[in-house]
């Protein structure tokens, strides 16, 4: 029997398979460098890393006073247990609940982003001693198969939601004009908040632990709510005893010009999530925030999930001297160059007919875009590529040096510098 030879080896070999969808992507470039919000590629070209990689490496590049941090603690003791007590750990305690919504009183840490989410949905069910947890539609909460089930997003998230196992949760509308029929802000969230009201009953309150929800909407489009939204969903929650838990994974450490979204729309939340930006995404750590009966039910009950690498020392470390940096230089600047970044991504609505609208807050935005002619969105750019303004943008943008996110594919591009990012910067990428 003859063996077939191969000579070369097959070409895709020699690359990891990129992320997301990107599969049929060979423009991907392969970073090796960065150094605030430029990233450089194997060749040496520059990138302005509008994305902050997956909107999280917020305090920039390549900061030095974190990456020292990390050596330090390091060189001193790499690792503790997390059912240890840790002088790093502890001290990241403190100085998160210094900054955290006033109705927070504990933290637990845990790795991701989808993890922190599991884990304040497993405390939220024991504590409320109720199955059930709302989340809304159009809304990215992780990739495990609890979390992928509470996702409401399918366009963003079909492989992941075809292992979607968590039953016993509910969807509602997100606070959106193409959700309702509102003629104003007041009206829609007026609208939305009594949809949620209509979903709550109709699921019976009593079956409900929580309302697990981004408070600015992060990969399905930089939505933000109409003002008053959250104020009549924090009522709802206590006329009808229902948790809320806010996943701050994306919305945490500055990306809405506040330490936290909650914060930006003044909603007291009960449980809170928070990964990505807690580290800079130097390393991985992420946690869920408690308000303090919940803090006194994990004291007494005990609440032991365990996880390996659960509040990490040296991710601790990572989190401290991302704050000091977000608390010393970057909440500041992000706040003063997010009106810039504002106007000059809305002037693109009145430039360009495909650009439908541009929403969002701080640094975390979404330019939507519109086939003029239908009026309805382009197509996905899985099932085609053909005439999709958003992957020609995406595509153009990294001929041109600049990095941006896809939100909904085929609908949205995101934009999400590091909280470092200067005028000029945004200039030359919009
Ligand atoms: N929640 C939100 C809002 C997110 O955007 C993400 C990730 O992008 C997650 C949860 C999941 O976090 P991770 O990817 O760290 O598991």
């Amino acid at each position: 029997m003859a063996i077939e030879q191969v000579d070369d080896e097959p070409e895709s070999a020699a690359k990891t398979i990129p992320h997301w969808y990107s599969a049929d992507n060979d423009d991907v470039p392969t970073l090796v460098d960065g150094d605030g919000v430029e990233v450089f590629d194997a060749d040496g070209r520059a990138y302005l890393d509008f994305q902050s990689q997956l909107y999280c490496v917020n305090a920039g590049h390549s900061n030095q006073r974190i990456i020292d941090a990390i050596a330090d603690q390091l060189a001193r003791i790499p690792y503790v247990s997390s059912g240890k007590h840790n002088d790093t750990r502890n001290e990241l305690v403190t100085r998160l609940l210094e900054v955290a919504p006033e109705s927070m009183s504990q933290t637990l840490f845990s790795i991701s982003g989808s993890e922190a989410n599991e884990a304040a949905v497993m405390l939220a069910r024991e504590y409320a001693d109720a199955p059930k947890v709302l989340t809304r539609w159009r809304s990215y909460h992780g990739a495990t198969y609890g979390t992928a089930s509470l996702t409401g997003d399918t366009d963003t998230s079909s492989y992941i939601q075809s292992h979607a196992a968590m039953t016993g949760n509910a969807k509602f509308l997100p606070p959106i004009p193409a959700a309702f029929d509102a003629e104003s802000p007041d009206e829609l969230a007026e609208q939305a908040a009594n949809h949620l009201e209509f979903v709550i009953r109709n699921e019976g309150p009593d079956s409900i632990a929580a309302i697990l929800t981004e408070i600015v909407a992060g990969s399905s489009g930089g939505f933000t709510a109409p003002p008053g939204y959250f104020e009549r969903v924090r009522e709802l929650c206590d006329e009808y005893d229902i948790l809320l838990i806010a996943d701050e994974v994306i919305t945490g450490f500055g990306r809405t010009g506040e330490w936290f979204g909650a914060q930006s729309e003044g909603v007291q939340p009960d449980l809170m999530t928070f990964a990505k930006g807690v580290t800079s995404s130097y390393v991985p750590l992420a946690g869920v925030m408690m308000n303090a009966a919940i803090a006194d039910y994990v004291a007494e009950e005990g609440f032991d999930i365990g996880q390996t690498f659960a509040g990490h020392p040296v991710g601790c470390a990572a989190g401290l001297a991302a704050m000091d940096v977000y608390e010393d230089e970057l909440l500041e600047n992000a706040r003063s160059v997010a009106p810039h970044l504002e106007s000059r991504l809305t002037a693109l609505e009145e430039r360009f007919d495909v650009v439908s609208s541009v929403h969002g807050r701080g640094l975390l935005w979404g330019v939507e875009f519109t086939d003029p002619e239908t009026g309805e969105p382009f197509v996905d750019p899985r099932v085609s590529d053909a005439d999709n303004p958003v992957k020609s943008v995406l595509s153009a943008a990294g001929e041109n040096g600049a990095i941006f996110g896809m939100g909904r594919p085929g609908i949205q591009l995101l934009v999400s510098p590091p909280l470092c990012v200067t005028e000029t910067e945004i200039d030359e990428a919009v």
